[in-house]
């Protein structure tokens, strides 16, 4: 087991689940650093639960400062770093795509060349039992059609800036493994839902607006096809391929639950009209103009991580999706906290 783990962009969704994640599992056997510059979709409130424990330390950072990096991770001396800073929104990556080359490509290769200055000995062998794992996504895999789910060994085709910066830092994971024998694995998993999404993703806005009794914006035919994956599956999964996936392998991570935008708009509307009786029904959604180059659908087929290390999906996306209303049913005051922080960023 893992004794210092840094996590890198642990204030953000997946990365503060999976901080709470490893706490909970791990107590206080793990000590942990989460590396954080703050962005809007940071956000310390996520981990103000766990900010007092002597086994968690934050330090506000930015992946491409590399001297930074560089001192704090020397000061803390990880056994594992699991990267999880990005610019994570395909809309704003078609914005501004520079940002996302910045943090998404150039940070993770700053990351690496760190780790590899801590962790390679001067004779160019590695640390024993140590380990990067980058978490990367489907959509580097591109678009499919009606049928067919992604494997590790399809083509990597991205198709939006944001997946393109994406594949980069995987490959340059992947280049770090075969150069040097840096000890990486790459993770890549498909839509995740949960608590503490940035308002900006499908079911976290859908929710910000059905609360304020605004329509709810649905990109093109809404058909677009997405693998649903609860964020606490998707923690359990990458806590696994820490542990015990093989050095230099990449796994997939889905959620065996295909749903178009429309079927999941439509679930929201079903529970929040019933179970918490909002005046709300389908003629408050409203077809907007698609998306620039939007991907039809992503299938996620999982079988090496389930074959090799015994994973799959645990919670149903029924259960998972009641469970996310509830949530932020509970937490409308940071919604509109976290919104602000886009405002004051
Ligand atoms: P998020 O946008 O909620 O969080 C990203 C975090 O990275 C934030 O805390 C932000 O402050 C931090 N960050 C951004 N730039 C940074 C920089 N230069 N230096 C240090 N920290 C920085 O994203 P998320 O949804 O939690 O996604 C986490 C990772 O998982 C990303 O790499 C994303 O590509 C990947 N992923 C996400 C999904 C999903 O459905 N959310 C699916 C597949 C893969």
């Amino acid at each position: 087991m893992y004794k210092r783990i840094c996590i890198i962009g642990g204030a953000g969704f997946i990365g503060s689940n999976f901080i709470h994640y490893i706490l909970r599992t791990y107590g206080s056997a793990i000590e942990i650093l989460n590396l954080d510059k703050l962005t809007y979709a940071g956000n310390p409130e996520n981990l103000m639960d766990v900010q007092s424990f002597p086994n968690y330390h934050f330090l506000q950072a930015d992946i491409c400062d590399g001297n930074y990096i560089r001192n704090a991770l020397l000061e803390f001396s990880p056994d594992a770093v699991v990267n999880f800073a990005a610019e994570s929104h395909v809309d704003r990556s078609i914005l501004y795509p520079g940002i996302f080359i910045e943090t998404n490509v150039k940070g993770t290769e700053q990351l690496l060349s760190v780790c590899k200055e801590l962790w390679m000995e001067k004779n160019g062998t590695w640390k024993q039992n140590v380990r990067f794992l980058q978490v990367s996504t489907d959509e580097v895999y591109g678009s499919l059609g009606k049928e067919g789910a992604f494997t590790e060994t399809s083509p990597i085709r991205p198709r939006s800036p944001y997946s393109a910066s994406k594949a980069g830092a995987d490959l340059f994971c992947m280049a770090y493994h075969i150069t040097f024998g840096m000890p990486c694995v790459v993770t890549r998993c498909s839509n995740n839902y949960g608590p503490y999404q940035y308002p900006e993703k499908l079911i976290p806005l859908m929710l910000y607006n059905a609360f304020h009794g605004k329509k709810l914006p649905v990109y093109g035919d809404g058909l677009h096809i997405r693998d649903w994956l609860h964020v606490e599956d998707h923690c359990a999964a990458i806590d696994l391929v820490l542990q015990k996936g093989r050095i230099g392998e990449v796994y997939n991570i889905g959620g065996n639950s295909e749903y178009s935008n429309m079927h999941v708009v439509k679930k929201i509307i079903e529970i929040l009209s019933g179970k918490y009786s909002l005046p709300i029904g389908e003629d408050c959604i409203q077809y907007v103009e698609d998306r620039k180059g939007h991907d039809r659908r992503y299938s996620m087929c999982f079988d090496k991580l389930e074959n090799e290390l015994g994973w799959k999906p645990s919670i149903s996306f029924a259960d998972g999706l009641e469970a996310t209303v509830d949530w932020y049913f509970q937490h409308k005051d940071w919604m509109e906290r976290a919104l602000l922080r886009l405002k004051n960023c």
